[in-house]
């Protein structure tokens, strides 16, 4: 097959405008070709007034090599690299203590539906409930405040990825594909297949909700055990190698084998891995607000005229800025048509987050606006003392928000001249319980505060009515990646503790679903490959 790039048509062209640039590009009739099919579709939205669809396209066709030769020049007709998935190994017959995979996170449903699939039967450890049962308690919480400790918008099934926009896109570098990997199995359990071949695919929280049910009735089906309120409470490591795990219940799994993908808030599952000795750096992440604007304010920016065009959907943005007193302020995870969720796994704290619909069609377009920070500069008391900071900010929340699960908040007017606000303007606060209106500067560190500040109105540079004065911020935002890295080495394994395998998002591996998928299929090969040679070597 060939590759074909750049293929750019207008918003509202049909299938025979695709096929007719296929042939124009490539200077055949349609006799010359078998079929074509897209690869990916994008678009340019530069010129707001000529947005253009583009496309890349793989072409079949039998004399490939010829017009490989014809194009020897051309960096937009390549041939089709292979980017289907290869096994890296199959499970031995006498494997004597099956892997076991703590959290069903992205990082860990994808390590351990690959491990099931090679046939290693890996157990699933989850401290949270099904996901069918988890989405009760953690809609109870956002409408009736009823918080529960393990069951919630970070913890159960699915992990922190199944009440979000399920935006599958990231900036890892992934040379063996193993992202189109994650996308295909996501496409087997339920997702709409153009998640694919769009540019920034999503899948939406209600859909993510049966998806996440569907990947673990795979990894059923090929003899892998789940086990949901399963919380692993310690590990048992004997001459730094890994013997087993205990749970919370008081059994105990002999394993020599530990996916650790407990993702960013397992905090009580880090002062243990501490304690045991398993070396743990700190690590930078960002703190800040969540912003909310009109949708239609978005839209009309990037889009102009074609703003609301089916195609284009509902429009998101992607904005930095670096800030006088040396930090770095930038848009976050950022929501369209979404809405702005209580995101926390602790009793008596606030964090927000963002999600949405496949649909996006909710009335405001949400991101975090955040401030990078680092553990030399703001946190250097060791390898746990960002996520001090982490429950001492949300703390305050709690507090500012009137210790009721709501929210602190503040319009951006006032927040801009520093006086509390009083009363909502006309943008509405999708956050629930709700929004408890005050003034956002004590939630954070002066420089956050000041660089926030610095940055809006030059946010508002770029898209016109970004600082408006009824925008709504709601804070905090604390958990937009892990405070703390658990290093390892080039065979994945913990850099002092053998059979250990941290990964995913938690571990500093990962940042997004798609990442903590990609990471999980990563670890569950070295896990794989690991046990194999283990048993050829008896
Ligand atoms: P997690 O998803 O956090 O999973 C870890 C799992 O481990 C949890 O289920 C937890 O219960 C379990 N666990 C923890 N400790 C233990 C223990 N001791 N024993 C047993 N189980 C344990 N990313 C995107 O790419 N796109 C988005 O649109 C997006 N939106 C988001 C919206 C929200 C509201 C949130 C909270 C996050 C969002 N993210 C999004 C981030 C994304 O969800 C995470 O990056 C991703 O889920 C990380 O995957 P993970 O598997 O590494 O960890």
């Amino acid at each position: 097959m060939l590759r074909l790039s750049e293929i750019k048509l207008p918003l509202d062209h049909t299938d025979e405008d695709l096929h007719a640039a296929v042939l124009k590009k490539l200077r055949l009739k349609a006799a010359d070709i078998n079929n074509y099919t897209v690869f990916k579709r994008s678009y340019d939205a530069r010129k707001r007034d000529d947005i253009r669809l583009v496309y890349i396209v793989d072409v079949e066709l039998p004399k490939q090599k010829q017009l490989l030769h014809r194009f020897k020049k051309d960096p937009h007709v390549k041939p089709t690299p292979d980017t289907s998935y290869h096994y890296v190994a199959e499970a031995p017959k006498a494997v004597e203590h099956r892997p076991v995979v703590i959290g069903n996170g992205p990082c860990g449903m994808f390590a351990g539906l690959l491990l099931a699939q090679m046939g290693f039967k890996p157990i699933i450890l989850e401290r949270g409930k099904a996901v069918h049962e988890r989405s009760v308690d953690t809609f109870g919480f956002w409408s009736k405040r009823k918080f529960k400790p393990e069951s919630n918008a970070q913890f159960g099934e699915g992990g922190a990825g199944t009440f979000s926009d399920g935006k599958l896109y990231s900036r890892i570098k992934d040379t063996n594909h193993h992202g189109r990997k994650v996308l295909h199995e996501l496409v087997n359990a339920g997702a709409v297949p153009e998640i694919l071949f769009i540019n920034k695919p999503h899948i939406g929280t209600y859909r993510l909700v049966k998806i996440v049910e569907n990947l673990r009735n795979t990894i059923l089906s090929f003899e892998g055990d789940v086990r949901f309120e399963t919380r692993v409470d310690d590990i048992d490591i004997a001459d730094r190698q890994v013997r087993g795990v205990m749970l919370a219940n008081g059994d105990y799994i002999r394993t020599d084998h530990v996916v650790l993908s407990v993702g960013h808030s397992a905090r009580d599952t880090f002062e243990m891995l501490h304690r045991r000795g398993v070396y743990i750096e700190p690590k930078p992440f960002s703190i800040g607000f969540r912003v909310e604007h009109p949708q239609p304010l978005i839209d009309e920016c990037r889009f102009g005229e074609q703003a609301g065009h089916p195609i284009l959907g509902a429009a998101d943005y992607k904005l930095v800025h670096h800030c006088n007193n040396g930090r770095s302020v930038y848009s976050f995870c950022m929501c369209p048509g979404g809405q702005v969720v209580a995101a926390t796994s602790e009793t008596g704290r606030v964090v927000t987050n963002g999600m949405s619909q496949y649909e996006r069609s909710g009335k405001n377009a949400n991101s975090g606006i955040v401030v990078g920070i680092t553990p030399e500069a703001d946190y250097p008391d060791g390898p746990l003392a960002g996520i001090a900071l982490q429950r001492e900010l949300e703390a305050r929340a709690f507090e500012l928000g009137g210790g009721t699960y709501e929210a602190p908040g503040q319009l951006v007017g006032d927040f801009l001249v520093g006086q509390p606000s009083q009363q909502l303007g006309s943008v509405k606060p999708s956050y629930r319980p709700g929004v408890h209106l005050c003034d956002l500067s004590p939630s954070l560190p002066d420089y956050a505060i000041e660089a926030i500040r610095e940055a809006l109105p030059v946010f508002d540079k770029k898209i016109p009515g970004f600082a408006m004065h009824d925008a709504v911020l709601t804070g905090v935002e604390t958990r937009t990646s892990s405070p703390i890295r658990i290093k390892r080495g080039e065979d994945f394994q913990s850099l002092n503790t053998q059979g250990l395998y941290p990964a995913g998002e938690g571990a500093g591996y990962a940042g997004g679903i798609l990442s903590a998928g990609v990471d999980g299929l990563k670890v569950a090969e070295a896990v794989a490959l690991s046990i194999v040679e283990k048993v050829s070597c008896l």
